[in-house]
């Protein structure tokens, strides 16, 4: 972990008016650094790997306030637990596949699906700000043990 990624998290921070607090930054350089999709409890034994003086508590309510301000997203796979990720610029978005035998998730993009998206909004003349599509089912791994 470089100084200047350190440097440049505590300037997003900053800009959405946060304090740039030393479990801030661990907690975003883990979600930048995963294509997992964590809930609160495994982003907090994650930091606990790496540092001694990480409180459950605050590594919560840090998620919190980063949802807040849109730094992370929250995402709701239907089983009960909350999951975090880093929110992605819109060259970065993608959608979830969750398979709902082994909670594998993956993620995925389609072009035409997006703009699909964006002619459903242009005909009821809605503008859009934010999307999450989430397909259920069942994985190949999943579907081939059965
Ligand atoms: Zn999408
Ligand atoms: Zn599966
Ligand atoms: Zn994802």
């Amino acid at each position: 972990m470089s100084a200047t990624e350190n440097q440049q998290l505590k300037q997003v921070l900053r800009e959405h008016e946060l304090k740039a607090t030393t479990q801030r930054i661990a907690l975003l350089k883990l979600l930048d650094a995963t294509h997992e999709h964590f809930d609160a409890e495994e982003i907090y034994l994650e930091l606990l790997k790496k540092e001694k003086n990480v409180s459950r508590a605050t590594v919560y309510r840090s998620l919190e306030a980063l949802a807040e301000q849109d730094l992370v997203t929250r995402l709701d796979f239907g089983d009960g637990r909350m999951r975090f990720e880093r929110s992605k610029g819109e060259d970065e978005h993608h959608d979830h596949l969750i398979c709902e035998k082994c909670g594998k998730v993956i993620e995925f993009f389609n072009l035409e699906m997006e703009a699909q998206q964006l002619s459903v909004c242009e005909e009821n003349d809605f503008t859009p700000s934010t999307h999450t599509m989430h397909i259920f089912g069942t994985c190949s791994d999943c579907r081939t043990s059965q």
